[in-house]
Parts: structure tokens; sequence; C-alpha cells
């Protein structure tokens, strides 16, 4: 059985990856209390219905052979060690989920011994969990660098969901900061995982069928020098050649002491940016090349769709009874949802601004690009403009402090609206 202590390394060793999320409070029950929350173990993650489901986030071992700079398991680390076996994680994921505590499982490892022996534990492991276990809960699976594809292919077919974490952007960064890990060694099983999706598709495989959740990645944030712009278009990249279901970005902590890594984090606001500027690449038609030039960051100012718009308003004021879908998501304030319900709407009546409040278009940003039956009530001209979006910006962030304190907050953080 798996004592605490083991337990307690193992998930806050895994902690920092964020390819799903990490819930990361601590609360111990009060008297005559319900529950408490600790500080690893059970991470919140989403399903393709959008439901939020728990998960027991693991690693198998802390124990690792590589020495990647900015990681604290690294094998240069002087950290408390711990390492686990597939029966007692089956044991661990079945005793949470019969208490209901969680709905899933994270499973993650350093790499301990050999790549290969590593994969070949963790693939041990979801496979007695779906045979001898009969667990039918989500198991998302950490792939792990320079294993065997036909170990990982079989891994991938009782899992639902597989992460390689690119980590760093760029060749000469993984040379710098994980010398051991290469561009080839995370890509390429990412190339293989996808031409294998595709592969059951095409031959209607139904019974074990290769990650039916999709793939995913991870890349940290400021720990190198690369730009939003190379970060959003390395993104585009494995969104466009390997349907990623999702590029997650981790602004770099600076948890270790080194002479070659930054002493300050990147920040949440570039995080933040980031996840802004793939919202609009996935779910708003645009190309990275108009968010973003290739070693510029992103605007801190204005999110990345006011900041295109400021750029071009030379395209607005739009008629919102005859724009085009694509110019209506182009809108700041208007987002997706908001697009889709502008143009059903429209096909019964002419719009006015009464007719977008009473649809919950937001128009305080909107107001400025957008005309109704004609009518204009933005500012006049460019600078205005800027500045009431500048100050709109500020009491959004001021209001931000006091999380979902607006309904238009809530449903933004919850939607990803622009
Ligand atoms: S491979 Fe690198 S990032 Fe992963 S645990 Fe080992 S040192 Fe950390």
């Amino acid at each position: 059985m798996l004592d605490t202590e083991r337990l307690q390394i193992l998930t806050e060793s895994a902690k920092y990856d964020v390819s799903c999320s990490y819930s990361g409070s601590k609360r111990v029950n009060t008297k005559n209390g319900l529950g408490n929350a600790s500080v690893g173990g059970i991470c919140h993650s989403f399903t393709p219905d959008g439901r939020c489901i728990s998960l027991l986030k693991i690693l198998m071992s802390n124990e690792c052979i590589y020495n990647c700079e900015y990681c604290p398991n690294r094998s240069s680390a002087d950290v408390p060690r711990a390492r686990t076996t597939p029966e007692e994680i089956c044991e661990l994921v079945i005793n949470f989920y019969k208490r209901n505590y969680i709905e899933g499982l994270f499973l993650s490892s350093a790499v301990f011994q050999t790549p290969n022996k590593t994969m070949e534990l963790l693939t041990e492991t979801v496979i007695k969990l779906r045979k001898v276990y009969n667990f039918n809960g989500y198991i998302h699976l950490k792939g792990i660098p320079h294993a065997d594809t036909d170990l990982m292919i079989k891994a991938a077919r009782y899992v639902d969901r597989m992460s390689y974490n690119i980590e760093l952007p760029s060749e000469s960064s993984l040379k710098l900061l994980a010398p051991q890990k290469t561009r080839d060694s995370l890509i390429t099983p990412m190339k293989k995982l996808y031409s294998a999706q595709i592969y059951d598709r095409e031959n209607k495989i139904k019974k074990n069928k290769v990650i039916p959740a999709g793939q995913t990645t991870q890349m940290i944030i400021g720990a190198s020098p690369e730009s939003d712009g190379q970060i959003l278009r390395l993104s585009e990249a494995l969104y466009r050649k390997m349907q990623l279901k999702r590029v997650y970005f981790s602004s770099y902590i600076p948890v270790v002491e080194s002479p070659i890594l930054p002493t300050k984090t990147a920040g949440l606001l570039r995080e933040h940016r980031l996840y802004q500027a793939d919202w609009l690449i996935r779910f708003y038609g645009f190309d990275v090349k108009e968010i973003c030039d290739e070693n510029e960051n992103l605007s801190e100012e204005f999110d990345p769709k006011c900041h295109w718009a400021l750029k071009n308003m030379h395209l607005f004021p739009v008629e919102i009874n005859t724009a085009p879908l694509e110019m209506l998501l182009r809108v700041p304030g208007i987002g997706a949802k908001g697009a889709y319900k502008i143009i059903e709407a429209r096909r019964f009546c002419k719009l006015d601004f009464d007719n977008l409040a009473k649809m919950r278009i937001v128009l305080k940003r909107a107001k400025h690009f957008i005309t109704c039956k004609g009518k204009f009530y933005g500012a006049d001209g460019y600078s205005q403009i800027k500045c009431c979006l500048m100050l709109e910006d500020k009491s959004r962030n001021c209001e931000q402090l006091s999380l979902f304190s607006t309904r238009e907050n809530a449903i933004s953080a919850l939607s990803g609206e622009l």
C-alpha cells in the first residue's frame, strides 16, 4: 500500500505540470466541518462535454536520470525521492474512485532507469487498471521522451488522452535547459499518435481506440527567450498538423536556483494574453500572423482582439445587420456565441442597439466598432476609442480582483469569450 509520505512526494512533484489543471489549495477540516483540501493529489480537468471532473494527479516516480535545468525533480536536485508500483497506483485509484474522491487519473513520471523501463511500467499500470480492475474512468497519461513507439501506442490504446510536453519552444533552448531531450524526441511521438488516430478513424476501429480524447502539450513561458510570436506559431502548427486538443502555457516560476535561468516569473498577464490569442486562433478564425509578428510579444495594454482591431480601424465600423460572420467574430466585445446569435436573429428582423442589449451582447467595447441600422454610438476617432478602451480595460481589471463579480466576467472566464 502506498504510504502517505510517498503519496505526498509524488503528488507534490506532479503539480507543475499544467497540461491538466491543478487545484493547489490547502485547507484542513475544522470542528464540525465537512471535508478538507490538500496541497497535492487531486486536480480538476474538463471533459469534451464541458463537465469538470476531479483527477488523481501523481507521478510514478520523481527519481530522474535527466537534468532539465528548470525542474525541481532533475537528477542533480537535492529533494526527497519516492517511487511507486503499478499495483500501488491501481489500488489507490480504485480506492479513491470508490470513495468518490476522483473520477479519473493523470499519471506521469520522471525518467527513472531508462525511458523504456519507465514507459513499460506506466503502460503496465494503465492496462492493469482497465483489464484487471475494470476501471472505466478517465485516464490522461504522460508520454516519456525517447521511449519506443510500440510501447507508446500500446499504452495509448488504454487511455483517453496522452501528452508529451514540449516545454521549451525551440531546439536551442532545449539544448541549453533540457539537454537530454530533443525536439525530435517530443514531436515524433506526437506525430505517431496522430497517425495512429487517423488509422483508427479510417479503419473504423471501435475497441481500444488510440487516445479518444486526443493529445495536449505544455510550454513553459519565459524560461527561455522565445517571443510570443514564436510560441504562437508553434502552437498553430501543432493544432494544424497534429490536431492537438489543447496547448497549455505555463508561466515560468523560479522554483530552482540556476545561473542560466531568469530570476523572475514571466507573469500571469503574459500567460493570459497567450491563452486569449490561442482562443482567437482556434475559435475566431484568426491567423497567427494577424495577431503577433514573429519576434514580438503580445500587447500588455490590450487583449489581442482589441489590439488587432485598433491596428485595423479602416475595417470598422461594421453594420451589424449585414456584416459576415467572420467580421462579427472580429468585433471586440462580441464573442463567438454572440456572433452566432446575431446571425440567427437577423434572419427575422433588422437589429438595433436595444435588440443587441436584449440578446445580452455586451456593448461597452463593441459600440466603437459597429453600426446598427446605420447608427453609431461609439467614441469619435481613433484616439478617443483607444482612450475609452483603456479606461474600460482598467475598470475590468479592477473588477477581476473580486473574481467573477459580474455575470459578464463569469461567462468570459468560463467560455473564453473575447
Ligand atoms: S525529464 Fe526533465 S522535466 Fe521531466 S522529471 Fe526529469 S528533469 Fe524533470
